[in-house]
């Protein structure tokens, strides 16, 4: 029998060579591959801990809080990694961080750039569908958003644009805190971003870019050569190209979403090819990646639960107040309840869309909206799920005229299938190829107003302005390698091509409500696009400016105009501006990019959060997510929600240097430069505190403590708990002092 097969084989490898050694190799690379993937996804998933009885409690009473954490973060997405791992560096800080998914990166299409869209219909993605959207033709959009570690960083595009400067001062003026301002934020940008330089971008200014960060950004992904005529097209309908969409100046030009110079640095507008979360392997870079490391892991006062959804929060009265001390969560609807104590903080981070969904199940919103539900109103608070701000877009479909698209990912043929295993070969060998395209390879950001691009003899209406600042963009102009509809469900039978425009800055405001009081039941989601007719010209404008680039000269040989297959846009150019309008209204749908439903803002204002990102009128809980967005950036949104990530967690840190007071009960003198005192602590967590509330601690104080009966000090000092302490000093020293002072701040 094996005779004959090898004889059979040795024919025909006589007859095509070329053919037996194609289809041997290729299907030698997706074992090797296969094998890859089954191993990397066992190293993984060990780190993370998914039985919940181990970070929880189903006890009665108060039992419960035996399991007990400083703070407990709810979502382990884009945010939340950042504050597990920041947090976690301080060993004195005990974290919990609690994901409803599963890992992200043991799952291979979160690895592979091009992967992700493969994920929307699956477990790992909550498939959200709008509300009927009365102002888009009462369709109900697909609106998906990450349920894994890394959350939607572990699904996103990829592409690494941060929005301009003018958006984050703006963010101050609405908090009241300059620390909010791109002055005082750049820093935490840089502090999140190892960006790793490319011969090819050189004129990227890397002294304003950071370099020691977890989350690596570069110029690794696939561009096509259709990308790079994209932004030859851009610059001849008026758009210059610039070196970094990150820079100083703002994002206004066009380029690869990452950076090249150009000589009209000072325009207004900005033209560039963008920079991704790709690495040098071609592998995405989540938060997961980025944040929860093994060294991270390891460390004992972090523990990563998955398969935990967090069902409601539990609050106390403490002093006359409402405080969050803990959570509730379970692994499936009909398992188990389990709680966790939170000494210091519950901090949400479960998106734009979760974070208030949890609040309003916890008795944290409209109060009519609870009692609707038959939820007891813990806090009145309207802004919760209020002010929904997403970012429409609207797509345009081509015939490539190459036949080089990215549709062999979704091969229909024979020979298309033999061209994926083909692509799939050079990924896993070279982390290169089709499969290493972020889809958004290109991009141009534009302002509505621009009179080189929209001459006012053509556009004579004055629209109103939303932008952030004169140098802030509300349109921004991307291509993708293949066109699409449904998200990536619905291809198109020949190779395409696609332009895309979508609004910056829209005024159009939704809400996230619940539907019912069931925590596994899925909130509302109504982003109201188009409410604002403002919003609906503006896109019309970018429509216009896109059907403007695909025609012009640099893409004549990439794309086919002749086609006349009416599914495709060729003959879109020639619509009315009211047939475009209906074009507009029949195809706009998210980008992902849902903010602002916990709003940091002034409660009057609809506001959730204060600028610590306290929820206002409940003591112990924080919201650090896309949700506290005071409003939406002109820009993609991950690289805000890793730098308010990097940010909080500082602000948190520094918070648990002055909590409480101080009461110096027992001083011990003797010492002259290290005094012992035995203190009375209010307000610090009772580990530090013992049932009798007093403890002997190591201080170093300056200026020393003198040996005084009361008074009021000011002091710096450095404590170090130890066992057995108090019995030594005791010994050692005697005779005390009974004295009463005040600190101003302790570093526990
Ligand atoms: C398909 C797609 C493409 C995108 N493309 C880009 C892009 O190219 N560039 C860019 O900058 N931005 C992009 N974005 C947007 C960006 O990724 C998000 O704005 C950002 O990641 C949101 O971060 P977050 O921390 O607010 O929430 P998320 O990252 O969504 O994290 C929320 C986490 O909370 C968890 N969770 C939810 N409910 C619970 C619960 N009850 N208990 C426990 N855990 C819970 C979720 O599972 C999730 O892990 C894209 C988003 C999507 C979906």
């Amino acid at each position: 029998m094996s005779d004959n097969v090898l004889a059979k084989f040795s024919g025909l490898l006589a007859a095509q060579p070329r053919r037996v050694l194609w289809t041997s190799t290729t299907f030698g690379a997706l074992l090797f591959l296969l094998f890859r993937y089954a191993f990397a996804k066992k190293r993984k998933h060990g780190k993370y801990i998914d039985d919940l009885s181990q970070v929880g409690s189903t006890a009665q009473g108060s039992a419960w809080e035996t399991c007990d954490y400083d703070v407990i973060v709810v979502g382990g997405g884009t945010s939340g990694c950042v504050l597990a791992s920041r947090l976690s560096e301080d060993p004195s800080i005990r974290v919990l961080l609690l994901e409803a998914g599963g890992s992200g990166s043991a799952l291979v299409a979160t690895r592979i750039p091009s992967a992700f869209s493969r994920l929307f219909w699956t477990k790992h993605v909550y498939g959200f569908r709008t509300e009927a959207q009365v102002y888009a033709k009462g369709q109900k959009r697909f609106f998906p958003r990450a349920k894994m570690l890394g959350g939607c960083s572990s699904i996103n595009a990829q592409m690494a644009q941060y929005g301009a400067p003018g958006d984050f001062d703006q963010w101050a003026a609405l908090a009241g805190d300059e620390s909010w301002s791109w002055k005082n934020l750049r820093g935490y940008f840089n502090k999140f971003e190892r960006y790793t330089g490319d011969a090819a971008y050189s004129a990227v200014d890397t002294s304003v870019r950071g370099s020691t960060g977890p989350v690596r950004v570069g110029y690794f992904n696939r561009v096509s050569e259709h990308s790079k005529a994209f932004l030859k097209a851009c610059a001849q309908v008026g758009i210059p190209l610039v070196p970094d969409f990150n820079g100083p100046n703002g994002p206004i030009g066009a380029s690869r979403v990452g950076c090249f110079f150009s000589p009209f640095i000072f325009s207004f507008l900005y033209l560039l090819q963008i920079m991704t979360y790709v690495d040098h392997k071609g592998q995405r870079v989540s938060s997961e990646t980025a944040y929860l490391t093994k060294d991270v892991l390891a460390r004992p006062n972090l523990k990563v639960a998955i398969h935990a959804q967090v069902t409601r929060l539990i609050f106390d009265q403490v002093n006359g107040e409402t405080r969050a001390i803990g959570v509730e969560f379970a692994n499936s609807p009909n398992g188990p309840r389990y709680r966790a104590r939170a000494r210091k903080e519950v901090v949400l981070s479960a998106g734009a869309i979760h974070s208030p969904h949890i609040l309003l199940l916890s008795g944290v919103g409209p109060a009519s909206q609870l009692k609707e539900h038959g939820i007891s109103v813990i806090r009145d608070l309207p802004g919760v799920g209020a002010n929904l701000v997403d970012h429409p877009v609207v797509d345009m479909y081509l015939r490539d005229k190459k036949n080089d698209s990215a549709k062999v990912l979704q091969p229909k043929s024979f020979l298309e299938v033999f061209q994926t295993i083909a692509e799939v070969a050079k990924y896993q060998l070279f982390g290169t190829g089709k499969l290493a395209t972020n889809f958004g390879e290109s991009a141009a950001f534009v302002r509505s107003d621009d009179p080189v691009l929209f001459p006012p003899i053509d556009f004579p209406h004055k629209l109103e302005d939303s932008t952030s600042s004169p140098a802030s963009p509300d349109l921004e102009l991307f291509c993708t390698p293949i066109a699409f509809k449904e998200h990536g469900k619905i291809l198109f039978d020949m190779h395409t091509y696609s332009l895309h425009c979508y609004l910056l800055r829209p005024t159009s405001r939704g809400a996230v409500l619940l539907n019912n009081a069931d925590p596994w039941t899925l909130p509302s989601v109504n982003p109201n696009y188009l409410q604002s007719p403002h919003d609906l010209e503006k896109l019309m404008r970018g429509f216009r400016l896109i059907i403007k680039i695909a025609r012009a000269e640099a893409m004549e040989a990439y794309l086919d105009h002749k086609d006349t297959n009416p599914e495709l846009d060729h003959a879109i150019h020639l619509k009315t501006d009211d047939e475009l309008r209906e074009v507009v209204r029949e195809r706009v749908e998210t980008i992902y990019h849902p903010t602002s439903t916990c709003r940091m803002a002034p409660q009057e204002q609809n506001g959730v959060v204060d600028s610590k990102l306290r929820v206002y009128g409940i003591q112990g809980l924080r919201v650090c997510d896309a949700s506290i967005f005071p409003w939406i950036i002109s820009g993609h949104t991950a690289g805000g929600c890793y730098a308010i990530g990097e940010k909080f967690a500082d602000d948190l840190k520094a918070d648990s240097t002055r909590h409480g007071t101080l009461y110096v009960t027992q001083y011990f003198a003797n010492v002259a430069a290290l005094d012992f005192i035995e203190i009375f602590a209010q307000g610090l967590p009772a580990r530090s505190v013992n049932a009798g509330m007093t403890r002997c601690l190591k201080v170093s104080a300056t200026p020393a403590p003198t040996p005084v009966l009361s008074g009021v000090w000011s002091v710096k000092a450095s404590v170090t708990f130890g066992r057995g302490i108090k019995d030594n000093v005791r010994r050692r020293h005697g005779g005390l002092l009974a004295i009463e002072c005040g600190m101003e701040s302790i570093e526990v």
